[in-house]
């Protein structure tokens, strides 16, 4: 019996862990493409003002993989898998056969097709390497252009900022973070932003790329032209789905699993950034752990289903902390309570049927656990709709709930 893994990221080892639990003679072998053992790809955008250190990276100790018995191949590539036979093959041609095989491959940045991307200076952020190449780009740069305004793109701005270096961002969506925030907190979070130097453009496209062979500037759809040293991408991601590409198991934008992690295949699961789990492809770092999780153990006999879990958007830079959880869409409510912005303050709740759905706050984190509590546990809030609540007493009456023994369940109020 022998479980294989392709990529080694947060999945991989989640997987692994998961497997271990349960099952102490498994043979395990992990093929990741990278020359690294797995890392901490979030750290890199925040780690990037401070050098990135790839010992303080690390998932797991190099000696963990010994201690566990897994085979860790590093810096070996998998270019095919044949189900049929159920073995995959490297890109040298090695040939390996599995009992059970998990594609935890991860995802690319999505590159964009404008006039330019290819010129040197030109960087995007998703590996070690990559990090390191923009923070030697950096040490020689005045002003860099990000194109892209969603959490990277800004944690990314905000590492330039503590370099010193100029920053430009240039987001296609009429607002910051548009997939997170709604008008009100992107407002604000902008004028946050600007506070520290920083030129947001949004409902702008970057057209071209300007230079030689090196980057020199840029022009907006919108005619803005100005000069630059180096241009970064954050404007989402794409599944690495390449390697299975004929191998007759089933995608869409990502290779799509039911709720055990097993694709249309037989013995082959798929988790993380290149899973596609109803629908949706999240590319976030719980999400992969957790179906790294429930892939390893379904591999090794249990039945585990997995849901999806309410998973935090969470920002600190710029000196400001915000969060945004759940579904923020007013359309897909029936009830709000909202903290109008006050400073750079702003707070608002979604509930539906008594259920909170969605929560969105700036200024501060320390809300954060209290809702996603009553998130995780479903509990009902019928109170919203007899009597108006602002939002720190909407707080006090979730924390006062979710201290009584028995929480207030919604299936148990139904
Ligand atoms: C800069 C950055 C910051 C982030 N910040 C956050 C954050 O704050 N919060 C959050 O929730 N998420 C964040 N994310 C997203 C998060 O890192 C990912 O969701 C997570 O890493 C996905 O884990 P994974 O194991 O599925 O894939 P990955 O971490 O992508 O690992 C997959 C590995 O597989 C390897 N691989 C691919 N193809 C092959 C092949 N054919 N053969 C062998 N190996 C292969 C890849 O090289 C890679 O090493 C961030 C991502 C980036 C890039």
């Amino acid at each position: 019996m022998k479980i294989i893994i392709i990529g080694a990221g947060i999945a991989a080892v989640s997987a692994i862990k998961a497997i271990r639990q349960l099952n102490q003679d498994i043979d395990i072998t992990v093929y990741g493409e990278e020359q690294h053992f797995p890392y901490k790809r979030i750290r890199l955008t925040k780690d990037l003002a401070n050098g990135i250190d790839e010992e303080k990276l690390l998932i797991e100790k190099d000696d963990w993989y010994e201690a566990n018995r897994v085979t860790l191949e590093t810096g070996k590539k998998v270019t095919k898998i044949n189900p049929e036979q159920h073995v995959i093959i490297l890109s040298d041609g090695t040939i390996d056969k599995y009992s059970s095989l998990l594609l935890a491959t991860g995802a690319s940045n999505r590159v964009l097709t404008i006039k330019g991307i290819d010129k040197t200076g030109v960087y995007t952020l998703r590996s070690l390497e990559d990090g390191q190449d923009i923070l030697k780009q950096a040490e020689k740069s005045k002003r860099a252009v990000i194109i892209g305004g969603g959490i990277l793109g800004l944690e990314i701005a905000w590492s330039l900022i503590k370099l010193k270096k100029e920053v430009v961002i240039v987001e296609a969506m009429p607002r910051l973070i548009p997939r997170q925030l709604d008008g009100d907190s992107s407002q604000l979070l902008q004028k946050v932003v600007e506070s520290h130097g920083v030129t947001v453009y949004t409902g702008t496209c970057v057209n071209e790329i300007l230079g030689d062979d090196n980057v020199t500037g840029f022009i907006t759809d919108n005619n803005v032209e100005m000069a630059c040293d180096m241009v970064i991408h954050s404007t989402g991601i794409c599944p690495n789905i390449e390697l299975i590409k004929g191998a007759g198991i089933e995608t869409n934008r990502g290779i799509i699993v039911n709720n055990r992690m097993q694709t249309s295949v037989p013995d082959v699961y798929a988790a993380g950034d290149v899973a596609e789990y109803e629908g949706e492809v999240l590319g976030l770092w719980n999400i992969a752990s957790v179906q790294g999780d429930t892939a390893g153990k379904n591999m090794v006999g249990l039945t585990e289903a997995y849901e999806t879990p309410a998973t935090p958007m969470v920002m600190n830079a710029f000196h400001y902390s915000l969060f945004s959880i759940g579904n923020i869409d007013d359309n897909e409510s029936d009830h709000a309570i909202i903290d109008e912005p006050v400073g750079n303050k702003y707070g608002k709740i979604w509930l539906r049927d008594g259920v909170i759905t969605g929560a969105l706050i700036l200024g501060s984190i320390k809300e954060l656990p209290p809702i996603k509590k009553a998130m995780d546990q479903k509990v009902k809030f019928s109170e919203v709709y007899d009597k108006e609540y602002s939002l720190g007493e909407f707080l006090s009456l979730a924390k006062e709930k979710q201290t009584k023994k028995e929480p207030q369940l919604a299936n148990s109020m139904l």
